[in-house]
């Protein structure tokens, strides 16, 4: 009977320079594997453009799904999306569809690499929330001209990716967990993600926890980035200062991530297509190769881990075979760059070899496959908690040219016995009863009005009456009740409310 550990992977090489970063990973790992008596199968698949251009429009065909329900792992390479207009993104529905909903990406300085930290120490893991915030891609044309996104934070998604963050910490010997939030601004949104992570953090009480403002954290990641850890923050965030944290330590070329859900982890490097290298035998491989490490240990292969690791540090420590990117950010020769096959069979000779200069990959804390926790919240216990929500109003967004005074004196008019207007706002500032000098019309507004009488039940006959007065008056594209549980008001107030 054979020993050979064996694995199915699904693999997806993906567009652009996809193809050759993925190959060249493979190459490695099946170099690597060979020595160890382990095999991958490989389920190649497929997403992304060639996807689309077939007619799929959600980039993500069957087949592809069916491969990852079955093997639980995918090493993929980048997906292209069209920018501005056309299909969703397939990376985004890759990580949806499999509920990943930790990004993992970390960013440590590496050995023969320039970068302005050198020597600084940079070593940080930055935890992305992988499914929600603005990702949720919901957007409409409100009016003309006027463009809105929704931003969705839950309380379940939050704890589910600050604890994660949290977990990862204990298991990886890290000290601290940053949560950066917006919450100055956002104070439901972010407001809620920044209050999880302080209610989570006495639970985890030998990691040393904080709180920093997200654009705090973008100036302190410049100037002393040494001094994080691990940072937890929403996808948008997250996603915006993991690639601040790859030009800390060299460039995308380095940048490696992982997608974790509590089934499926799909690994990938931060770069995309960069289309203008494809096909050239010029691209880094790197981010990939280090993504695929990451897989290598979600699997349970860490002495394989750890010597693809060391392969890689050894490669770019000895300087013989340096990439292209680095030549370029160094000003050397770019004609005696390493191709992107050249610094791969590189890699591939140093299989074996330990790094000198740097600490080997063994010689840090060695993470066990990751074991999400299963505690989420209860969601018939959390509505028993929080109790039944009370509607005191409704928010009535509409479309007009009118000045404000003579709006909102209209729709006060409107309101009738049941309700009272109590602010009209522009793009969230009060324009009515009072008005900022400086006011510019943006073409709609936002009337609130709210129940006269508290004590009173808000019904939704009154709110459908109300809401057909005021359509005489001004053409209403959107609605938002407003709710308060246990008196706590579900909403927030306008500036100068
Ligand atoms: P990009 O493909 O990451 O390329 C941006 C620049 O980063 C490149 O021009 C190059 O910089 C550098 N770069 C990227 N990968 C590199 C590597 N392996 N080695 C060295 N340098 C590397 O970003 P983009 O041009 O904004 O996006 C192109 C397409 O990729 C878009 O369709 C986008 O939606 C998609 N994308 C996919 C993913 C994903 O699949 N996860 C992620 C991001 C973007 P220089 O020009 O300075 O050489």
């Amino acid at each position: 009977m054979s020993s050979i550990r064996r694995h199915a992977i699904t693999l997806i090489p993906g567009d652009g320079v996809g193809p050759e970063v993925a190959l060249a990973t493979q190459r490695i790992l099946d170099a690597a594997a060979a020595r160890a008596g382990v095999a991958f199968d490989w389920e190649e698949a497929e997403a992304g453009a060639s996807v689309f251009l077939k007619g799929d429009q959600t980039g993500v065909p069957q087949a592809t799904r069916d491969s990852i329900d079955r093997t639980r792992v995918a090493l993929k390479g980048p997906l292209e999306t069209p920018v501005g207009f056309g299909e969703k993104s397939a990376n985004v529905t890759l990580r949806k569809l499999f509920e990943t909903y930790a990004n993992v990406r970390p960013a440590r300085e590496l050995p023969g690499i320039p970068s302005r930290y050198k020597g600084e120490g940079v070593d940080m893991i930055i935890v992305r929330e992988n499914i929600e915030d603005l990702y949720g891609g919901i957007e409409h044309l409100q009016a003309h001209d006027v463009a809105q996104a929704l931003k969705i934070i839950t309380r379940k998604g939050s704890e589910k990716v600050i604890r994660f963050a949290y977990e990862m910490a204990l298991r990886e010997g890290r000290k601290k967990v940053t949560t950066a939030s917006k919450a100055n601004i956002l104070k439901l949104t972010e407001g809620l993600f920044k209050s999880i992570g302080e209610q989570l953090a006495p639970e985890y009480a030998p990691i040393q926890a904080n709180h920093l403002i997200i654009d705090n954290v973008a100036h302190q990641m410049v100037k002393d980035p040494a001094q994080f850890d691990v940072i937890v923050a929403t996808n948008l965030h997250g996603d915006i200062i993991s690639d601040l944290a790859s030009g800390l330590i060299g460039g995308l070329g380095f940048a490696s991530s992982a997608n974790y859900g509590d089934g499926v982890a799909i690994f990938e490097a931060v770069h995309g297509s960069a289309p203008k290298y494809a096909g050239k035998n010029v691209i880094n491989p790197t981010a990939l190769v280090l993504s695929a490490a990451m897989m290598l240990r979600h699997i349970g292969e860490l002495d394989l881990a750890d010597q693809v690791e060391d392969a890689v540090l050894v490669t770019l420590e000895d300087g013989k075979s340096i990439p292209q990117d680095v030549v370029r950010q160094q000003g050397g020769d770019i004609e005696a760059a390493a191709s992107t096959t050249g610094f791969t069979d590189a890699v591939i000779e140093n299989l074996g070899r330990k790094p000198t200069s740097v600490p080997t990959a063994a010689s840090r804390p060695r993470p066990a496959a990751p074991n999400p926790h299963k505690r989420w919240p209860d969601g018939e216990a959390r509505r028993a908690e929080v109790g039944p929500a009370t509607v005191i109003g409704v928010d009535i967004f509409a479309e007009t040219l009118m000045p404000p005074a003579e709006f909102g004196t209209k729709l006060a008019a409107l309101a009738g016995p049941e309700f009272e207007l109590r602010i009209v706002s522009a793009r969230g500032t009060v324009v009515w009863p009072k008005m900022s000098p400086a006011f510019d019309h943006p073409g709609f507004f936002r009337s609130r009005f709210v129940a006269r009488d508290k004590s009173k039940v808000v019904t939704d006959e009154a709110l459908f009456a109300l809401i057909a007065r005021v359509a005489g008056v001004a053409t209403w594209f959107h609605l938002e009740k407003l709710r308060s549980w246990n008196g706590e008001e579900g909403f927030t107030r306008a500036q100068g409310e």
